[in-house]
């Protein structure tokens, strides 16, 4: 498997890099936003690790660029301690993950095997719930018969809908399933399920205030 790693800092690059390299991993590195743009528009990877403080062009602006350029390829975002900003900012620019820094190397690993998991097809089960059928193996989704294009964490986020049959979710327990304690807050949930809104259309989430989110029975 085949990553990118976006990283300035020459320290936690190298170290980075080594773990990635001893799980598996062939690694390209690019410390500046410039450079790993352009990589992500030549080379194919499996998964990019990505920072978002990064000389020359910050990494959200990388990300945006790449999603407007159509590539999607699978995208993990560092990002800082806390700040549900840059998460939120991060999840309308496209990303895919996040990782609070600072992580430890074993969490980022296998947040990356998850993402390009989830990214690869597979055949297999199939959910049902309203106008939606979801692969649970392939990891794929359509509406009324039509292909979603979703990103992983959308798509975590459907799965988990079609899966409560219809119980209002709560956007902390969301939070919390979606990515563990600490690193995804309500705002970053919000902000989630308004891009997946953009995609699904009007009427196919419900929010019941004070209860979380649902998907709307069949019609
Ligand atoms: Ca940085």
């Amino acid at each position: 498997m085949r990553v990118l790693l976006v990283e300035d800092d020459p320290t936690i690059a190298a170290r980075l890099a080594d773990q990635l390299a001893a799980a598996g991993f062939h690694v390209d590195r690019a410390s500046d936003g410039e450079r790993a743009w352009q990589l992500g528009g030549e080379e194919t990877f499996d998964a990019v690790i990505l920072d978002l403080g990064l000389p020359r062009l910050d990494g959200l602006s990388v990300l945006r660029r790449w999603r407007a350029e159509g590539n999607a390829v699978p995208v993990l975002v560092l990002s800082a301690r806390g700040s549900w900003a840059e998460k939120v900012e991060g999840i309308e620019a496209g990303a895919d993950d996040y990782l609070a820094k600072p992580f430890e190397p074993a969490e980022l690993i296998a947040r990356l095997r998850g993402l390009i998991r989830r990214a690869s097809g597979r055949t297999g089960n199939v959910v049902r719930a309203g106008p939606l059928s979801l692969d649970l193996f392939r990891a794929t989704a359509t509406l009324e018969g039509v292909p979603l294009r979703l990103t992983p964490l959308e798509y975590r986020l459907l799965d988990m809908l079609a899966h409560a049959d219809g119980r209002p979710v709560p956007a902390g327990e969301i939070a919390e399933r979606l990515h563990g304690t600490d690193s995804l807050d309500a705002n970053a949930v919000e902000a989630l399920v308004a891009r997946l809104r953009r995609k699904l259309g009007d009427g196919v989430i419900e929010t019941r205030r004070g209860f979380g989110y649902r998907l709307a029975g069949p019609a």
